[in-house]
């Protein structure tokens, strides 16, 4: 944890508070994998069944500010979940994002974070928007535990 410990954080960030949460924590707080400089998690407000979203432990912002280190082990975890994904649900597609600022309707604008989100033919079609809850064919629970024995490596 001592990378962590370093790192500025931020009080009001969910995802500084995942990060910097003991591993036991780590399945309710949907993180499904940890590297050096980064980690895995599953959005807890998903766009799509299997929304996950890579971010660095740091709380940094600008995707300048991002390390070498963190740059390379964020896309190398982009590339895991792809193939997480493939694997085990069969996505048609996939929208791989970065908000970055508010005005680009990032909702951490202070915390980095990309996402990754498996798209199926006609998935539009049967997530209908209720009072901004979706309706998900699969639950974080189950979506974290067929993704995590292929992210962890
Ligand atoms: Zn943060």
């Amino acid at each position: 944890m001592a990378y962590i410990k370093g790192a500025e954080r931020h009080e009001t960030c969910f995802l500084c508070d995942a990060a910097a949460a003991a591993r036991e924590q780590d399945e309710a707080n949907l993180v499904v994998a940890r590297g050096h400089a980064s980690f895995v998690i599953l959005n807890l407000f998903p766009y799509n069944t299997g929304h996950l979203m890579v971010a660095p432990y740091r709380h940094v912002g600008e995707l300048e500010d991002l390390s070498e280190d963190e740059v390379t082990e964020i896309w190398t975890w982009t590339r895991r979940s792809v193939a997480a994904h493939r694997e085990t649900s069969q996505p048609h597609g996939f929208n791989i994002g970065i908000n970055l600022g508010q005005v680009a309707g990032a909702g951490v604008p202070g915390h980095f974070h990309l996402h990754v989100v498996p798209r199926w033919g006609g998935d539009t079609n049967f997530m209908p928007v209720t009072a901004d809850t979706k309706v998900l064919p699969e639950m974080l629970a189950e979506t974290y535990q067929r993704l995590r024995p292929l992210l962890e490596g």
